[in-house]
C-alpha cells in the first residue's frame, strides 16, 4: 500500500529520536545524550485514528558535528520539503528558540509547506511555562507542547499529523492512478526521464496550492492510464547537492518507495550495476512494491546484436534477489522504449494488486504437489493442506502446513514460481505466511 510519509526535523538533542520512538511505539533507535549519535533505525510505521503512515527521523541520517550542524539541518529540512507529506519541526523548551531554529523555520516557511511546530520537553502537565510563548515568534502558527519522554501531548500531535495527511480518497482511487517512484543513484537520469515524459504527455496540473506535496509530483495521462511520478528526489529542482551524500539519496529513495505502487529502479548503462543499486532495489523488494529495472542511457552504449543479451544476463545475476522484475533498456534522452516502459509499469502494478480466487490457487497447489513431491525429513513429509490469499500489494498467501520446518525455502521457491507462471505475476514480490496445523 502506498503510505504517506511524515518527517521529523530539528536540531540535534531536542528529542527527535525520543519522539520518533514514542510515536512508533517501540524503542528502536538509540537515544543518547551525546548530540548527533547516528541511529540504527530512522524509519517506522505508525497508525492513528485509522490512518497508517510512515515516520522518518531525518536527524538520524548522519552524525552532526558541531561545525556543520546548520548545513546538515538545511539538508534535512530540504529532504522533508521534497519528500514528506507532513513536516514536524521539533524544538526544545529548555534551550528556547535558538538561531538555528529560526533559520530552519524560515526555510520551511518559505517552502510554503504546512509545518507542525512541536515544543518538546514540556514535562509538567498543565499550562505550558511562559517560555513557551516565545515559539510563536517562529511564525509557524500555534506551537504544540509535548513531552516525548512522558508522552504528554503526543496524542494531540498525532491528531494534527493525521489532519494534515493527504485525503484518504486518494487511496480509494488507487486502482486508476498508479504512483511511480523512480529510484537510483544521482545522475542516472531520473529527472531527465520525468522531464521527457512530462514534455511529451499530457500533464495534469494539480489544482491544490503549493502547500501539499502533491503539487510537486508529476501526474500524466496517456493510453496506458494515469501515472503520478513521485518527486521525492526533488527531480525538478536545480541544486541536487544533498543527493551526493549517499545516506541522503538512500533515505530519499525509501521515502519515495513508501509512497509508491511501482518502483522504477534505474541504473546508468554506461556505469553498470553498483552496490548502492542493490541496496535501493532491496528496499523496494522489502516494501513489497511492484518493480521494474530500467537501464537508462542505452543510446550511448556501442552495441552489436549481442550487447543487450549479455548486459541483461549480467544484470540478472546482480539482481538475482528480484528475478521477478522485468528489465528494459531505454533512453530518457531520445525517448527510446518509453511506450514499452509505461506498458510494463501498468502490467507490474496489476500483478502487485492481483487477487487470486482460493479455488484456483488450490488447483495450482494440487498440480504442483503432484508434479514435485514435497520434501521429507526423517520419514516425515511436508503436507500443504490449503492455501488462500490474505492480502494484495504485494500478493500474500497463507499456507496451512503440517510442519513449517519441512517447508524449505527451495520448495517455497518452487511453489512461488508455479503461482507466478500460472497467474502471470510478473514484477511483484510474493509473500508466504506459513501456519502449522496439527
Ligand atoms: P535528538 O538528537 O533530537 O534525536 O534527541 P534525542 O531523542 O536523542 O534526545 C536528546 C536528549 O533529550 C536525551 O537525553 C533524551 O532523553 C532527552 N529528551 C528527549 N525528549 C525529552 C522530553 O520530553 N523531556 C525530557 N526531560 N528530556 C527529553
Ligand atoms: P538524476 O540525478 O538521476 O536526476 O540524473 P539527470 O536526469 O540529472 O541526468 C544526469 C545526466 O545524464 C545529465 O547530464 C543528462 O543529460 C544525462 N542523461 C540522462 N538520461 C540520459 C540518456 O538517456 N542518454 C544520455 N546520453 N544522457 C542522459
Amino acid at each position: 500500500m502506498s503510505k504517506p510519509v511524515v518527517a521529523i526535523v530539528g536540531r540535534p538533542n531536542v528529542g527527535k529520536s525520543t519522539l520518533f520512538n514514542k510515536l512508533i511505539g517501540e524503542r528502536l533507535s538509540i537515544v543518547d545524550d551525546t548530540p548527533g549519535v547516528t541511529r540504527d533505525r530512522i524509519y517506522g510505521e505508525c497508525e492513528w485514528d485509522g490512518r497508517k503512515f510512515s515516520i522518518v527521523d531525518t536527524g538520524g541520517i548522519e552524525p552532526a558535528s558541531s561545525d556543520v550542524i546548520l548545513s546538515q539541518m538545511r539538508s534535512q529540512a530540504q529532504l522533508a520539503i521534497d519528500a514528506a507529506d507532513v513536516i514536524v519541526l521539533v524544538t526544545d523548551i529548555r534551550t528556547g528558540v535558538v538561531a538555528t531554529d529560526s533559520d530552519i523555520a524560515a526555510m520551511l516557511l518559505k517552502s510554503g509547506r504546512q509545518v507542525i511546530l512541536c515544543v518538546n520537553k514540556c514535562d509538567t502537565v498543565g499550562s505550558p511555562p511562559p517560555e513557551f510563548y516565545e515559539f510563536y515568534n517562529l511564525g509557524l502558527g500555534d506551537p504544540i507542547p509535548v513531552s516525548s519522554v512522558h508522552g504528554h501531548g503526543t496524542g494531540d500531535l498525532l491528531d494534527l499529523i493525521v489532519k494534515d495527511l493527504p485525503p484518504e480518497e486518494e487511496d480509494k482511487k488507487e486502482g486508476e492512478l498508479i504512483k511511480v517512484a523512480i529510484i537510483g543513484k544521482p545522475n542516472v537520469g531520473k529527472s531527465s526521464l520525468v522531464n521527457k515524459i512530462s514534455g511529451e504527455e499530457r500533464c495534469i496540473v494539480s489544482d491544490i496550492a503549493g502547500t501539499t506535496r502533491d503539487a510537486i509530483d508529476t501526474t500524466i495521462e496517456n493510453q496506458y492510464g494515469r501515472f503520478t511520478f513521485i518527486d521525492t528526489a526533488g527531480l525538478r529542482r536545480k541544486s541536487k547537492v544533498e543527493d551526493s551524500i549517499e545516506k541522503y539519496s538512500v533515505i530519499r529513495a525509501q521515502m519515495a518507495i513508501e509512497r509508491a505502487d511501482v518502483c522504477v529502479i534505474m541504473i546508468d548503462a554506461s556505469v553498470g550495476f553498483t552496490d548502492q543499486d542493490s541496496k535501493v532495489a532491496g528496499l523496494a523488494h522489502e516494501a513489497g512494491k511492484g518493480c521494474v529495472i530500467v537501464v537508462n542511457k542505452w543510446d550511448i552504449i556501442e552495441k552489436d546484436d549481442r550487447t543487450m543479451i549479455e548486459y541483461r544476463k549480467r544484470l540478472e545475476e546482480d539482481f538475482s534477489f528480484m528475478s521477478y522484475a522485468p528489465m528494459i533498456f531505454i533512453s530518457a534522452k531520445t525517448g527510446q522504449r518509453l511506450d514499452r516502459l509505461f506498458d510494463l509499469i501498468k502490467h507490474v502494478a496489476n500483478a502487485n494488486s492481483m487477487r487470486i480466487a482460493t479455488g484456483m490457487l488450490n488447483d495450482v497447489l494440487a498440480q504442483a504437489v503432484a508434479r514435485v513431491q514435497p520434501p521429507t525429513d526423517k520419514g516425515r513429509r511436508l503436507k500443504i493442506y490449503y492455501m488462500t490469499q490474505a492480502t494484495v500489494k504485494p500478493p500474500t498467501f497463507v499456507c496451512f502446513v503440517n510442519s513449517a520446518q519441512l517447508f524449505h525455502f527451495s520448495y517455497q521457491r518452487y511453489l512461488e514460481n508455479r503461482i507466478r507462471e500460472t497467474f502471470g505475476l510478473e514484477g511483484t514480490p510474493i509473500r508466504f505466511i506459513i501456519r502449522e496445523r496439527g
